[in-house]
């Protein structure tokens, strides 16, 4: 027997309109993630007969209480005002027999009375790509939304055309966003800002409820935990995409993905959002996209927090967004100990990868294999440019000879740190088309691989190829 809570029901009158999910006719499931039903406590009949009807919505377990959360937020950098779930429905929270509660999260789930111009449907493309991404995020040790289900339905839904209706079941420790604070905010309904920190620290941060400072302590965790989530997508080559405060979540979770990219060549200045003309949330900036909404959420807390406290908890992010960012690139490069001239290594390394295209997570995986005392290693085949190459390696060899680490114990360590298999666009889109005629044997697989990104795994070698060229210049649409 499942436990379900629905603690934001009860607490939070007036943060969302309760409704029922609209089921999609002829639906089934598709695939679903076993790794996470494990983590649940979901045995095999969950996914199979009458049960399973929960992934689309028309059975509603003991114990939940559906609904539709409001949240506002910034668009591209202006105020949109009133968002909320256009196709979600919060159904419940699952609480586990440690004590852990995750919210259950039904997107595709029908119009809603936030849905404004929208249809309240999910595509199967997008529930696949984002049931892959927040898998292999979770795999790769970033946190992230996770997801349980997919389902699929002959229902058509029409984006640029006809396509299949499909639900995704997302789990999350909550589903607050940035936006929720400033909604009501933004709507002057101050004991409502201070309503939702209080459930906040109530239920995730419980160790500050009676601390004198409580606010205060608890901003600069979130500043420190999204500064260290940027960090966390820097190191691996991800794109969010679309870095709205609507989609920053207060436990510095990655959510709501849509037209995200992990990079293939390292290309700093990538776009993955082919609606974002101005690169607003290009890679590189995402750090200062995250700043920036961080401010956005301290203007939210103006009430609890007077603008010196607001600021001193904003100063935590550069400091802890350098220490969590040089700590995962001195884990990809192997360095134990801390030098002064460590950046200037990494940042030849960019400069030289950057300058000849190379593939970014294949090059740190080589790097992996260096050797200490020898100057003929299969990273340096990948570069045109031997010369500038030969004298990297020996400032990086010479570097490495300084730490304490056998070879390798080193070794190990940076293969433990730069996976071998990243979800390229094109591998995702390979599994979509299979899996819309109905065979989810690439999803299955390509989910697999991605379960252990760290093992060698031959036998999934033709996923950690290189990307084809069609591979690299996919365009994702916002279309979801
Ligand atoms: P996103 O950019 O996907 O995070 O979505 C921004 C807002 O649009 C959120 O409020 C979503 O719930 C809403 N939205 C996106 N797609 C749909 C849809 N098909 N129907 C209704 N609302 C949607
Ligand atoms: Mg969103």
């Amino acid at each position: 027997m499942l436990q379900f809570d629905n603690t934001y029901h009860r607490q939070l009158p007036g943060f969302y309109t309760e409704l029922m999910p609209t089921p999609l006719n002829g639906a089934r499931l598709l695939y679903h993630s076993e790794p996470l039903a494990q983590m649940l406590g979901l045995d095999s009949t969950w996914f199979e007969g009458d049960k399973s009807r929960v992934w689309n919505g028309e059975t509603i377990l003991p114990g939940m209480a559906p609904l539709a959360q409001v949240y506002s937020g910034h668009q591209f950098g202006i105020w949109a005002g009133q968002l909320g779930d256009g196709r979600g429905i919060l159904l419940g929270e699952q609480t586990l027999s440690d004590g852990r509660k995750y919210d259950w999260h039904l997107k595709g789930a029908g119009k809603t009375p936030y849905s404004r111009m929208g249809d309240g449907h999910s595509v199967l493309r997008s529930s696949i790509r984002e049931f892959l991404a927040s898998e292999a995020l979770h795999a790769l040790k970033i946190p992230t939304t996770r997801a349980l289900t997919i389902t699929t339905s002959d229902q058509p839904v029409f984006r640029e055309q006809p396509e299949r209706g499909s639900m995704l079941l997302r789990v999350a420790e909550s589903h607050i966003r940035f936006g929720h604070f400033e909604h009501f905010y933004y709507r002057q309904q101050q004991s409502q800002v201070k309503m939702l920190a209080d459930y906040v620290i109530e239920h995730h941060w419980p160790e500050l409820q009676n601390e004198s400072d409580r606010y205060q302590q608890w901003f600069t965790d979130v500043v420190k935990r999204t500064a260290r989530l940027m960090a966390d997508w820097q190191a691996v080559g991800f794109s969010h995409g679309v870095m709205n405060t609507d989609n920053m979540s207060i436990l510095g979770l990655t959510i709501d993905f849509g037209p995200y990219g992990f990079l293939d060549d390292y290309k700093p200045d990538f776009i993955c959002n082919h609606s974002d003309h101005q690169g607003r949330y290009a890679f590189d900036n995402q750090p200062s996209a995250a700043y920036w909404n961080l401010h956005r959420l301290a203007q939210a807390l103006s009430t609890l927090l007077s603008p010196e406290q607001l600021q001193r908890c904003l100063d935590a992010y550069e400091p802890e967004l350098m220490a969590a960012y040089g700590q995962n690139m001195r884990n990809k490069l192997g360095l134990a100990r801390t030098e002064e001239n460590d950046n200037s290594l990494l940042v030849e390394l960019f400069t030289l990868m950057e300058q000849e295209s190379r593939d970014y997570t294949r090059t740190f995986r080589l790097l992996s294999e260096v050797e200490l005392n020898s100057p003929i290693c299969q990273l340096r085949d990948e570069f045109i440019d031997r010369s500038r190459f030969d004298t990297w390696l020996k400032h990086y060899q010479q570097r490495l000879k300084r730490e304490e680490l056998s070879e390798e114990a080193r070794r190990m360590n940076m293969l433990a740190h730069n996976p071998k298999r990243i979800l390229r666009n094109y591998l995702a889109q390979e599994a979509i088309e299979k899996a819309e005629k109905d065979d989810v044997s690439g999803l299955a697989r390509l989910h697999q691989a991605l379960l252990n990104p760290f093992d060698e795994a031959p036998e999934f070698d033709d996923l950690a190829q290189l990307p084809p060229e069609w591979g690299k210049k996919l365009e994702i649409s916002c279309s979801s």
